[in-house]
């Protein structure tokens, strides 16, 4: 049986000022010991995030594909690693649409995270026109397809499915919609990965906030979630880690 696992993702926010909020996030997690957390911060904030967090994993959320190199601004998943972060995001849809990100990227990506130890969470969803276009399902099997790494495994990848349009939006799918786009991705990833498919948690994220995480998070194929603006105060995320356990 997989166990639940709720994600913060605080984009571009956070600075020393916010560690508090981790340490309370960090007490929360210790407390709910039915629900894997975790929270991935800018790469500035990990050290220290890292050293307030205790037993909480700390995540970053990006690396470079490759290991070293000419890549001015960018950070290698080896980087990532020293500083004591255990996992990343990678190809979360606002890389995808504000650096060009392609699924191939993002493949490449969770391959060199793999390789340097660290957990992975790969993000897929289809923009708003391609949902009113009948292609959502096409879409996320495609991204499917192209990013999730060979090999696979419940030991060290996640799926987030991401609907672009439910992102910072207040906007989710119906419990409908998510639990037949969880069932389409874990019947492609069983195509790709075999029956370690069955162990490998595929996270909903889009606009959860304590409000509707238990009725999401009941949904059949939904193992967890991925949180953004709701993971950035203890206020709002707790709820939602207590909702999972
Ligand atoms: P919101 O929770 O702010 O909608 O963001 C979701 C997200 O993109 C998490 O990666």
């Amino acid at each position: 049986t997989r166990r639940k696992l709720v994600a913060g993702n605080w984009k571009m926010h956070g600075l020393r000022a916010q560690l508090g909020e981790i340490e309370a996030i960090a007490a929360a997690a210790s407390r709910n010991t039915g629900v894997d957390v975790a929270l991935c911060v800018p790469f500035t904030l990990i050290e220290r995030a890292v050293a307030v967090a205790g037993e909480l994993p700390i995540g970053a959320e990006d690396v470079h594909a490759e290991k070293s190199g000419a890549h001015t601004g960018c950070v290698s998943a080896e980087m990532v690693r020293e500083t004591g972060a255990t996992l990343t995001i990678v190809g979360h849809s606002e890389r995808r649409a504000d650096q060009h990100e392609t699924s191939h990227d993002a493949w490449a990506k969770a391959a060199a995270a793999h390789e340097a130890g660290l957990r992975v969470i790969l993000c897929v969803g289809e923009t708003e026109a391609e949902r009113d276009a009948g292609r959502a399902e096409r879409v996320v099997q495609a991204q499917i397809e192209k990013s999730v790494p060979e090999g696979a495994a419940a030991s060290w990848f996640t799926l987030a499915y991401e609907p672009r349009w439910a992102i910072g939006t207040g906007r989710t799918p119906t419990p409908d919609e998510i639990e037949s786009m969880h069932s389409i991705a874990r019947a492609k990833l069983s195509r790709m990965v075999g029956e370690e498919a069955a162990g490998i948690g595929i996270l909903y994220g889009g606009s959860v906030t304590g409000k509707n995480a238990e009725s999401i998070l009941s949904l059949e194929d939904v193992d967890g979630a991925l949180v953004g603006g709701a993971s950035l105060t203890a206020e709002k995320f707790v709820p939602i880690i207590e909702a999972a356990a």
